[in-house]
């Protein structure tokens, strides 16, 4: 079967002739539909993030997908359902307390592996298998767009840290502060679009005509460009901030976020940046992060709770935003194109199969 790879020592995804996996005891193997490619993916490629599965020349890439399930093998599943396949997974097959719980988004380095991303093959293979426990069921209107209940369910998680963060005290917020127009910002955008929320704003760098501006300000949300107003300055600028969602993996904006922050306001932080040296006032940001009671909280990963919760939230959604979302859909010989990048496309698929 064909399966897109990156081989150790290249930067380059490929698309290679691989044996089809078989389902062992307890174990589905799924057909796969779509595979969506986000910045994890290029950094995997790029070799800045993740790893090989141990003792492999190479790792199957992929981990936003949603398939048909081939062969049930005696488990819950039915064959012909639609399902979406979480990520982490726990390492040598041996489980562990996390995993046990139920909460491997919450495992330490070294107590999990991610398929597609670190230590273990992904989703981007005309077939996969996983145990059953792993994979979401998701209603069939969702065969084309199933895949992006993956970063979704990574927002959801991040917003559910940042809700448990105010839980003890009246907290309604009424702003909300998106950084990041790649799709990680504009899924969340659209999440919170969904909820109670009066006025929101997106952050990007970019001029207009472009088409993640258009998404930004068709939910009627307000566009801010870092370039002309910092982070920081958005309270004069604009107005504080209750809540504010990180996805541009720009460290300056985790410090910058305490400003932007309203009192008693929550950040989540969800940007994977890499090493950044800069100056920071940390004394005021720390005596501000205190008398305002303001939290910041960190996210990773997601678990099935945050699927089923994205697939609600995915089902939601207006069809014009998930049309305008995705904007490039490949075959997988056409890998190279698929890894492209370029203002001009936001989501970018991998389509092994149609329905
Ligand atoms: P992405 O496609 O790289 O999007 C990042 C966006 O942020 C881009 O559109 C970029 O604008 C914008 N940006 C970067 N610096 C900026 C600045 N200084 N001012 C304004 N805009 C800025 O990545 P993604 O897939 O959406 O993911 C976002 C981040 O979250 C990444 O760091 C990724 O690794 C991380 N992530 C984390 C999780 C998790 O579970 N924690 C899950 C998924 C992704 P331009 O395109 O104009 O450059
Ligand atoms: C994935 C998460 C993963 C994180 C860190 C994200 O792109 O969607 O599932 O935990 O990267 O590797
Ligand atoms: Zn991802």
């Amino acid at each position: 079967m064909r399966a897109i790879v990156v081989e150790r020592g290249e930067s380059q995804p490929r698309v290679v002739d691989v044996e089809r996996p078989s389902a062992g005891e307890n174990e589905v193997l799924v057909r796969t539909l779509r595979v969506g490619i986000d910045g994890t993916d290029h950094e995997v490629v790029g070799g800045s993030h993740g790893g090989y599965p141990e003792g492999a020349d190479y790792q199957i890439l992929g981990h936003e997908a949603v398939g048909v399930v081939e062969e049930a093998t005696g488990t819950d599943l039915e064959a012909g359902q639609l399902v979406v396949p979480t990520v982490r997974r726990p390492p040598d097959g041996q489980s562990n307390e996390y995993f046990d719980r139920g909460e491997p988004d919450m495992a330490p380095a070294g107590a999990y592996v991610e398929r597609g991303i670190d230590g273990a093959h992904g989703y981007m293979a005309e077939y996969f298998t996983s145990a059953p426990e792993f994979l979401v069921p998701v209603p069939d209107e969702l065969a084309e767009t199933g895949f992006l209940v993956e970063p979704i369910s990574n927002a959801e998680k991040a917003l559910d840290l940042a809700d448990a963060s105010r839980s003890t005290f009246e907290w309604s917020p009424e702003s909300a502060f998106v950084l990041g127009n790649g799709p990680l910002g504009l899924l969340t955008l659209a999440l919170i679009e969904q909820r109670d929320v009066d006025r929101t704003y997106g952050l990007g760098r970019r001029d207009r005509p472009d088409p993640t501006v258009d998404i930004i300000e068709r939910f009627g949300a307000t566009y801010v460009d870092s370039r002309e107003t910092p982070v920081d300055e958005v309270p004069d600028v604009h107005e504080p901030m209750d809540l504010v969602f990180e996805a541009t993996g720009y460290a300056k904006h985790a410090y910058e976020t305490i400003d932007a922050l309203a009192p008693n306001g929550v950040g989540a932080l969800l940007g994977i940046p890499e090493p950044l040296a800069f100056e920071i006032d940390g004394g005021r940001l720390h005596r501000d992060f205190v008398l305002e009671n303001k939290a910041l909280v960190g996210s990773v990963n997601s678990h099935v709770p945050h699927f089923e919760a994205a697939t609600e939230t995915l089902l939601a959604c207006p069809d014009w935003f998930t049309e305008a979302l995705i904007t490039d859909v490949y075959d997988p010989g056409d890998v190279e194109a698929a890894f492209e990048d370029g203002d001009d496309r936001i989501k970018t698929v991998v389509e092994f199969d149609a329905p």
